[in-house]
């Protein structure tokens, strides 16, 4: 009854906030203006302690990360002063996104943590709605903690998940059958990913028949257990047979609290070696886990590339995305979960932050002058289908901070509205939490092209793929060369070293894939025959283009293409070598 009560309680929140879109907003940004009206930011545009919107918008101005770099570095740097927030800066969230090679520092105070907890509270109520009996079982939900760092000034910079996990709120959370874990805290808060990644899997197996929901943060990271399973099962059946642990597991933690979970159970193990020793792995999700109802996963934007491979592994099982954040600020979540991953829209909740929109047009970008910052459209405004950039303005104090995201609105709900996650804007190729631009990648072939210069050669013409058939996914960069002299080509070894000089030309989040995550594959080169990119503007030229207007795409995934580029390689070079990665910043 108490459950119900709190299920009922919080679909009846959603419900209040959806229904008040725009008083909400007011009173958020009320609420951070006044909070934070001595920071120095806000004094900087003369606010002079008003809170309402018009003041606002007509006098603070609309940024970007770089923007407020010098000001980040200060506080980084030990800085105590109230910059953005009348709040002390608890800990910087590192971003995934980056900027000059490194993750974004995003300052955050301690509240917000409760903000976070708001959200996740609401999910399980929404997906009770739709699936019944979520109450009566567990969830399978691999989860984990990355490595984190200080900064000069002394403050924890970490990504948002691991400030969760190892957040009182979650560490201590009270029980909540909807939300039972088959991972034992001591798994998810171990930084050795191989030794959470198995005690997960392991914990996960041990209770197969009492899962219900199997998942990760986002599709990749379900495909890599997967991947760990097909490469580890044979282990995992052993300790199961014995009930002894693998000795590679030394956290003293996990070691501990698996004495009171392992037993020997020889049925189980040989449960599992039957299913996973043999060469089909269709449906293998449903076979070990055969109750799940349904992957928690989020494969909209760059994760969609993943659908059919879980489709493969799970038969096609729903995939709601429940939610939809950032470190700068949880934005909102998904009110009807079980729709089709093409679909999926998001509801921004109006009591997170105070959300405005610049209208969007590929065709026709916007420039942004600092001196008249332009009007924008409030979320209680925004038109149905409209193309939007996020504006975001927190209570840790980013003020119309362009987060990067570009959305389309699809609908409605009560008076909020619904958005489709189009894309993130500059992302050229993603495998993972990585997201490299056109920027990076050229200048990752400028430094790799330098080791061809002894031998008279020059990178004439390139473009990329993210190969994700394979797990975990690779970048694939397709060369075309122009070799002066034929008798002094370079080798197939030089080729190898310009793979792994563009991997240490690429961010920290894409080398931290590489070496601490394994989430990302090593970087391959494929030299395509003299003339295939002239042979792809034919084919655009062909299928419409302007000649005029043709640029290289730097970036493919359309099948024709890579079928053209596919057939014309000469050579396949992989990285010999993980890329060099530390938790530390270079700056
Ligand atoms: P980070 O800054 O590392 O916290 O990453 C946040 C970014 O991840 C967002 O700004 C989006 O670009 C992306 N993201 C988060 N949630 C979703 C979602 N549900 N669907 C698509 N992309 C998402």
């Amino acid at each position: 009854m108490a459950v119900e009560s709190e299920v009922a309680k919080a679909l009846q929140f959603i419900e209040e906030v959806t229904r008040n879109t725009d008083p909400t907003q007011q009173k958020v940004l009320a609420e951070i203006l006044s909070q934070n009206a001595q920071t120095e930011y806000l004094k900087r545009f003369e606010l002079n302690g008003a809170t309402d919107r018009d003041t606002f918008k007509s006098k603070v101005p609309v940024v970007t990360y770089e923007d407020l770099q010098p000001d980040i570095q200060r506080i980084a740097n030990g800085d105590r002063s109230p910059i953005f927030s009348s709040h002390p800066i608890s800990e910087f969230l590192t971003s995934s996104g980056t900027s000059a090679g490194e993750r974004k520092l995003m300052p955050t105070i301690s509240a917000e943590m409760d903000r976070r907890q708001l959200l996740y509270s609401l999910l399980m109520p929404v997906m009770s709605q739709f699936v019944s009996g979520l109450d009566k079982g567990k969830a399978l939900h691999f989860l984990f903690i990355k490595a984190e760092t200080k900064t000069p000034g002394g403050l924890v910079a970490r990504p948002v998940l691991t400030s969760y996990y190892k957040s009182e709120q979650f560490r201590k959370r009270p029980f909540d059958p909807y939300n039972v874990l088959t991972s034992p805290n001591e798994a998810i808060l171990c930084q050795d990913s191989f030794q959470s990644m198995y005690t997960q899997m392991l914990c996960g197996l041990i209770m197969r028949h009492q899962v219900l929901r199997v998942g990760a943060v986002f599709a990749s990271g379900l495909l890599r257990a997967i991947r760990f399973l097909q490469l580890n099962w044979q282990q995992l059946a052993h300790d199961i047979k014995t009930g002894t642990l693998n000795p590679s597991i030394t956290d003293p933690s996990i070691k501990q609290c698996m004495s009171n979970i392992l037993q020997p159970d020889p049925d189980l193990a040989d449960f599992i070696t039957n299913e996973c020793s043999g060469d089909n792995w269709e449906r293998i999700i449903v076979r070990i886990w055969p109750n799940t109802k349904y992957l928690d996963v989020i494969v909209t934007g760059a994760m969609a590339q993943y659908i059919p491979t879980l489709d493969y592994y799970s038969g096609g099982l729903p995939k709601p995305c429940t939610m939809y954040a950032s470190s700068e600020c949880f934005f909102g979540l998904n009110l009807k979960p079980m729709s089709d991953p093409s679909d999926v829209s998001y509801t921004i909740l109006p009591n997170m932050g105070y959300f405005e929109f610049l209208p969007h047009d590929d065709s026709n970008p916007i420039t942004l002058s600092k001196d008249s910052p332009p009007r924008l459209v409030d979320l209680a405004d925004v038109e149905l289908g409209k193309f939007y950039e996020l504006i975001i303005t927190t209570y840790s104090g980013l003020c119309r901070y362009r987060v990067g995201d570009i959305l389309q609105v699809t609908g409605f709900h009560n008076s909020d509205p619904e958005f489709r996650f189009v894309r993130r804007k500059n992302v050229l190729l993603s495998i993972d939490a990585d997201k490299t631009d056109e920027a990076e990648l050229q200048k990752a072939i400028e430094n790799a092209s330098e080791l061809l210069k002894e031998f008279n050669t020059s990178v004439v013409e390139y473009t990329s793929y993210a190969d994700t058939k394979s797990i975990p996914g690779h970048y694939v960069i397709y060369w075309e060369l122009l070799m002066k002299d034929s008798s002094y080509r370079p080798t197939s070894q030089v080729l190898n070293q310009c793979c792994l000089v563009m991997e240490e030309s690429l961010n920290s989040v894409y080398r931290q894939g590489r070496v601490a995550d394994n989430s990302i594959g090593p970087l391959e080169i494929r030299v395509v025959k003299n003339g295939t990119f002239e042979e792809l503007m034919d084919y655009a030229i062909s299928r419409g283009a302007s000649i005029n207007q043709y640029k290289v795409p730097r970036c493919v995934s359309f099948t024709p293409i890579m079928e053209l580029l596919d057939s014309r390689v000469v050579s396949v070079h992989f990285s010999p070598a993980a890329p060099h990665w530390t938790p530390e910043r270079r700056r």
